[in-house]
């Protein structure tokens, strides 16, 4: 993958996990704060009936009426509830007079129940979806079907001068409930202030994570390009003089042939140091050219199938030299793909050098062209030395190799599929290893083909 594309992925991936990190710790603040408010709403809402529920009670007490049928007195104390069992043609405007200091009086009902649950009197605003029967529970909430909620406070009411055969003293319930509309219109607009606020810093901090990681990734990204420069710079300042070391080599070689065999040696050791060297130069130049400016690669439509066979062609004479059987599959019809021809020529011959390099004598070579799924595959398979599980996971690393000191012996540099890797990337498509140790490799060159 190329230098630029590389940081524009770490960028996003930064950014994103600022923003995920952010966003996530904004959301948990959110909801804080909305349970926060609601519950702070329902708390007040709570007090506000329990202290008109003691109004209530403190007042309503010491009038209650002592026997079993306490209608009239009933009447007397709320004129504007309506009596159990009686025609109710009452206006809802309720509680006139003991509930002085509720702001909203059509938002509150009353109901009262003597001490066996029988409901007494009501409001005639109460919801008629309620239930008639008794339920001594506190605090009930409940939902009509159409879809209002209301909440209701139950208290017990006691009479001073109750029948004494009575075991206890209570006179019957109160029970004093409201509607919830306005606290659910109030939760509602806390939710939508509080999704738009959220939704708003999101945006907000999406693009100040942008923003961020671009800072963040600057330096970085200016030392990288300081380090690729350096390496190119180091490889084109010692290309010239190891050039001119070999020439010279050459010269001292037809110069000097009857020197002694020592000597000869010597020479022969430094020549192929610096061929080594030289190789190695030239490669990373590659690699460093091929990372930095992607797009002086010029990309042709040319035939896979030429590519193969030229190649099959030249490491015939060196296969049959190394008695390996070398043979290619290569189909009729043409497979053609939009690339760099002579980046593809160094990478497929790249892999079949390499797979001469370790497969041992009459073993086997395959170099196979096919089409899959829109996509060209070249593919090398040898019946070679293979390459164990852990080796393959680090291959393509510039320098890696899996026995140092063999690889070097072979003339490696270790740089051949780091190459080879980069070279794929750059074509937009992937390069996969099978092996197993002593079984052999297949190297398969994926490639979207020309359409
Ligand atoms: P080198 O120039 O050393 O061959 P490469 O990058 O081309 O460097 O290969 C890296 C290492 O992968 C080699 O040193 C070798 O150990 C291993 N390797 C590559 N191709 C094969 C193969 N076909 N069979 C076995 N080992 C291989």
């Amino acid at each position: 993958m190329n230098s630029r594309r590389l940081f524009r992925r770490s960028q996003l991936r930064l950014a994103l996990w600022y923003a995920g990190v952010m966003g996530s710790i904004l959301g948990l603040s959110g909801f804080g704060v909305y349970r926060a408010m609601v519950q702070s709403n329902w708390l007040a809402i709570e007090r506000e009936i329990e202290s008109i529920a003691g109004t209530l009670h403190d007042s309503v007490e010491p009038l209650l009426p002592v026997g079993e049928k306490p209608t009239e007195v009933l009447k007397q104390i709320f004129p504007d509830l309506c009596i159990s069992n009686e025609p109710c043609l009452k206006e809802p405007t309720l509680i006139q007079r003991h509930t002085i200091g509720i702001s909203d009086r059509t938002t509150y009902y009353i109901r009262l129940f003597d001490h066996q649950g029988k409901l007494l009197a009501y409001s005639p605003n109460q919801p008629t979806e309620l239930p008639t029967s008794f339920n001594p529970e506190i605090w009930q909430t409940f939902q009509l079907k159409n879809g209002d909620r209301y909440h209701q406070f139950t208290t017990i009411l006691h009479s001073a001068n109750l029948n004494p055969n009575r075991f206890d003293n209570s006179w019957g319930y109160l029970q004093i409930g409201r509607t919830l509309e306005a606290f659910d219109a109030e939760v509602q607009r806390i939710r939508w202030v509080l999704i738009s606020g959220c939704l708003l810093a999101l945006i907000l901090i999406v693009m100040s994570s942008w923003w961020l990681s671009q800072l963040a990734m600057q330096p970085i990204y200016k030392s990288y390009q300081k380090q690729q420069e350096f390496t190119a710079n180091a490889a084109h300042e010692l290309r010239s003089p190891l050039a001119s070391l070999l020439i010279s080599i050459d010269a001292l070689w037809r110069i000097l042939p009857q020197q002694t065999e020592d000597m000869k040696t010597t020479v022969k050791t430094i020549e192929r140091q610096g061929k080594r060297l030289s190789n190695i130069i030239s490669e990373l130049l590659f690699l460093s050219r091929l990372e930095q400016n992607p797009e002086v690669s010029k990309f042709t439509v040319f035939s896979l199938n030429d590519l193969v066979n030229d190649l099959t062609e030249e490491f015939l004479e060196i296969a049959v030299l190394d008695d390996i059987y070398l043979t290619r599959d290569v189909p009729t019809q043409e497979i053609s793909i939009l690339g760099n021809e002579s980046q593809l020529y160094r990478l497929v011959s790249n892999l079949i050098h390499n797979a001469l390099q370790y497969t041992s004598k009459q073993g086997e070579i395959q170099i196979t062209l096919k089409t899959q799924d829109n996509l060209a595959v070249i593919s090398v398979r040898d019946n070679g030395i293979g390459i164990s599980p852990e080796e393959q996971k680090r291959i393509f690393e510039r320098f890696y190799r899996v026995d140092g000191d063999r690889s070097r012996k072979t003339g490696g540099t270790g740089l051949g599929l780091a190459i080879a890797k980069a070279i794929v990337d750059l074509h937009q498509g992937k390069i996969t290893l099978n092996s197993e140790l002593g079984s052999g490799s297949i190297f398969r060159v994926y490639l979207p083909l020309k359409i």
